[in-house]
């Protein structure tokens, strides 16, 4: 049962007005791993993932989510998905302890509240009102509300725009803490070190339709790209040569200068660079 993947969607479409937003989607999604979709504004992410999460009607296509067709689930299955979308509504007067607790009771087996407001960073603002946080408070607490359920499978909407960078760490350890309880997680982020730290596969969506699937490591052949050898030379001129065999032309390099490369570096394309490539911007993600 548990080799059952967490999610199956094929030939996912949906058009509005006439226009494919989600043209022919393919993706499985393994349960236990972090997967991330990664794609230009208006590549068709969050459609897609409306369409997962029983948020959106698709046109055509099949979809399997849990076992389950998300557009004929029931609150039982409602209840084994988190979801942080990117803003969620206003809690007026409620505080964050309120708030957290207040959602608990949604759920047949959740986290304990205060455990959970001391995962996201909230702790010493857990009797503050809602209406008072900053924006990467705000969002902490988006998670809190999308985990607070205990959820098999959850859904994170661009999670960490709004952090400062200490923040976007913590949050990333607290992702790993749900990772290895067994949480999949289904991630749509623009930050591609967010995807790099977090993701087992990455799929790139592009124009409706997902144009590769992949490891980090392995995403547009980056495994097995030639390298860039860069050094100086004796005038110290920069040099700079692309290899399939960096160690080689190092080892040829140092036997010819006579030991230390002096500036030597070894680079690969990142994980940028094939996005871009793949997307086909000239440097706009
Ligand atoms: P972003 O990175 O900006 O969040 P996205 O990849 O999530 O983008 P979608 O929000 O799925 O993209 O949008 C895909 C396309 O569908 C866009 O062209 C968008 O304008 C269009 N679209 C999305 N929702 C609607 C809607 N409710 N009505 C009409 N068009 C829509």
């Amino acid at each position: 049962m548990d080799d059952e993947p967490a999610i199956v969607a094929r030939n996912l479409r949906k058009s509005y007005g006439g226009v494919a937003a989600v043209d022919g989607v393919d993706l499985t999604v393994r349960r236990g791993e972090v997967f991330a979709l990664l794609g230009p504004n208006g590549a068709g992410k969050t459609t897609t993932v409306e369409i997962l999460e029983g948020y959106r009607r698709r046109d055509a296509g099949e979809v399997s989510v849990l076992g389950t067709d998300p557009a004929r689930a029931d609150a039982a299955w409602r209840a084994r998905i988190g979801i942080v979308l990117q803003s969620t509504g206003e809690f007026e007067d409620l505080t964050v302890r309120e708030v957290v607790h207040h959602f608990a009771g949604f759920y047949p087996a959740p986290y304990p509240p205060d455990d959970v407001i001391a995962q996201v960073g909230l702790a010493g603002k857990a009797n503050a009102r809602t209406h008072g946080l900053s924006g990467g408070q705000r969002r902490r607490l988006d998670v809190a509300l999308g985990i607070i359920g205990r959820p098999e499978l959850l859904f994170l909407d661009e999670p960490t725009t709004g952090f400062d960078p200490e923040a976007r760490v913590e949050f990333w350890d607290l992702i790993r803490g749900l990772i290895a309880l067994g949480t999949t997680i289904v991630l749509t982020t623009h930050y591609l070190d967010e995807a790099e730290a977090l993701a087992d596969r990455i799929a790139v969506i592009a124009g409706g339709r997902v144009a590769a699937v992949a490891s980090p490591a392995d995403l547009g052949g980056r495994r097995n790209a030639p390298a860039t050898v860069a050094w100086r030379s004796p005038e110290g001129e920069p040099r700079s040569e692309q290899t399939a065999t960096p160690t080689a032309l190092v080892a040829e390099l140092s036997a010819r200068l006579g030991g230390e490369i002096p500036g030597l570096t070894v680079t690969r394309p990142t994980l940028e660079d094939v996005y871009l490539t793949m997307i086909g911007s000239g440097g706009r993600a």
